[in-house]
């Protein structure tokens, strides 16, 4: 019998769980896992609040319905029946301009008449099948693209706003290939968005500007069920308060060493702890990767 591959996994957010997850599920026999949390608790970015019978996620609020990876873990975890979609009337978006709100209208009359825009702003936006493609393959920011296809005023009022509501990120520094390659695709393809948006619209295909369309779900008691229930399951596997300081690696193996207790010996480490946390472990052992890891911006979303 071959011995069973022994793995860490470092971080106990919803990346970590869902690696523990994947090989406990898969491959229960051939591989002997960890997963190592520094904090007491385990879900990182989220958690749920319930009080007075309310349910407040003070993190991530839900998920996409669509995205098949996603919806086959809960199935495996025993979670459809909790699966909680959005209220459609919470599918209304506003933005804030000039003291006041303003509901994002999807059709094309209705947002012309609407005051997000300046008269200007709108004429400019509408003028967007006449603006010519790009000519080579470069990236670009999503604010330079924005600006480009749609004008200035739209990219500033709607595109920044949108890209803050869904990465938390600046949409001057965002990549556009990184975070919306359907639009890249879709300018290439046919030259012009709402051209594009017009053949998919006739083709019959739900896709939204923002890639996937899909209803933002949750569970009934909050996004923290998934944690929780994964912890339930796989506590043999976890353990918490025990934060990773060091990968080091010997020949094949790597040793990890630990802010208490004695270092252990893997055959494999999956870290997924957020990149200016693995930048210190793997310091020593990969300069390069560390760099690079070091070198990747987080940004306050409070
Ligand atoms: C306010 C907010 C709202 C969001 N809303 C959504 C949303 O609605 N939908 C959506 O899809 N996404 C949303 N996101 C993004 C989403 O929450 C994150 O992308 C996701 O939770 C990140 O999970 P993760 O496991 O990769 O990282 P984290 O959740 O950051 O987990 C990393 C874990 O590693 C641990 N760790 C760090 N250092 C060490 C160490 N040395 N040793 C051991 N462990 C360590 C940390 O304690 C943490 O528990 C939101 C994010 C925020 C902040």
């Amino acid at each position: 019998m071959t011995e069973k591959k022994k793995i860490a996994i470092i971080g106990g957010g919803i990346s970590g769980l869902s690696a523990l997850h994947f090989i406990r599920y898969r491959y229960p026999e051939s591989c002997d896992v960890r997963l190592y949390e520094k904090d007491s608790r385990l879900g990182g970015t989220i958690g749920t609040d319930r009080i007075n019978g309310f349910v407040s996620d003070w993190g991530s609020n839900g998920f996409l319905n669509k995205v098949p990876l996603t919806l086959q873990m809960v199935s495996e975890l025993g979670l459809d029946d909790m699966l909680y979609p959005a209220h459609p009337s919470a599918e209304k978006r506003f933005i804030y301009r000039n003291k006041k709100l303003h509901e994002i209208h999807a059709s094309p009359p209705k947002f012309m008449r609407s005051q997000i825009l300046t008269v200007g702003g709108r004429m400019r936006l509408a003028m967007e099948p006449f603006i010519p493609k790009k000519k080579d393959d470069s990236d670009e920011s999503i604010f330079d693209f924005a600006k480009r296809r749609i004008g200035r005023d739209a990219a500033e009022h709607m595109i920044v706003p949108m890209v803050s509501g869904v990465y938390g990120g600046d949409a001057h520094k965002l990549s556009l290939e990184a975070c919306f390659p359907i639009m890249v695709e879709m300018e290439r393809e046919y030259g012009s968005l709402f051209k594009a948006l017009l053949a998919k619209k006739k083709a019959g295909s739900k896709a939204g500007p923002a890639g996937p369309s899909g209803r933002l779900t949750s569970f009934k008691n909050g996004l923290a069920t998934i944690i929780e229930t994964m912890h339930d399951k796989y506590r043999d596997f976890i353990v918490t308060g025990r934060g990773v300081m060091k990968i080091a690696r010997n020949g094949d193996k790597y040793t990890l060493e630990f802010d208490s207790g004695s270092p252990e010996i893997f055959d494999a480490v999956i870290c997924a702890a957020p990149a200016y946390a693995a930048t210190d472990m793997v310091a020593g052992m990969d300069k390069e990767m560390s760099e690079v890891l070091g070198s990747i911006p987080y940004t306050s979303i409070a």
